[in-house]
């Protein structure tokens, strides 16, 4: 005789059934993503190593003490679909869960270090405005949920865009790495580890303004960074 509780898990997953974040696709009970998607999202082993291609995009530029994305992108990959969900078809749900999954994975990475707090990169208010949330820090509350690390939101910030605003501004922003981000509130992490989280590193020259931002303000903090794909 089935059991009662596996007899009303398949009566509800009939009546309600989940189905792939991504692609709308069937999944199997639990699961967020279907077996298509998943296997079509190319993981990097950078988590293992803490030297690699994503630490490299800094040699010269900033010191990090651990960077990892967990996506390529690549020929026939999911990546690319699975970014455009998050920023343009409204899937935040989508951006906490692939959060979490990474999280699960550092914790058991022998290199990644002990993190005091996780900071987000801070959306364009407009961009906020057209998309409902920030996808970094979607991804950053899945990170928290997982590793158990707090996520601070009032402490890296984009900068007003007018010139009367900035002049208020507690804090001089740098002229070296534009004047897009600003730090309040620098004692919540003075002597702290830091991640900071983005959805796609590139080039890493955003990542690396707000790095640049927070040191010059905070000069006795440790960086350490984390996307959710790396696009070269
Ligand atoms: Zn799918």
């Amino acid at each position: 005789m089935p059991n009662l509780k596996t007899w009303f898990d398949d009566t509800l997953s009939l009546l309600y059934p989940r189905l792939c974040l991504l692609c709308n696709g069937q999944v199997h009970k639990g699961d967020h993503l279907c077996i298509s998607c998943e296997m079509k999202l190319p993981e990097t082993d950078q988590f293992e190593m803490s030297e690699n291609d994503f630490t490299e995009k800094f040699y010269g530029r900033l010191k990090i003490e651990f960077g990892a994305a967990h996506y390529l992108f690549g020929g026939g990959s999911k990546t690319q679909e699975l970014i455009h969900a998050i920023k343009y078809k409204n899937k935040r749900e989508l951006a906490v869960h692939m959060g979490k999954m990474y999280g699960l994975k550092l914790k058991e990475s022998d290199v990644f270090p002990k993190i005091d707090f996780i900071i987000p990169i801070p959306l364009h208010p407009i961009k906020f405005h057209q998309r409902g949330f920030n996808q970094s820090e979607a991804i950053g509350k899945g990170l928290s949920e997982a590793l158990n690390i707090p996520q601070v939101l009032d402490v890296l910030l984009r900068n007003k865009m007018t010139s009367t605003q900035t002049k208020k501004s507690r804090y001089a922003r740098m002229e070296n790495v534009g004047d897009a981000f600003c730090v309040e509130h620098p004692e919540k992490i003075q002597g702290k580890h830091i991640l900071l989280i983005d959805d796609v590193i590139t080039t890493g020259a955003t990542l690396e303004a707000c790095a640049l931002t927070i040191l010059e303000i905070v000069p006795d903090v440790k960086i350490s960074m984390v996307t959710l794909a790396t696009g070269e």
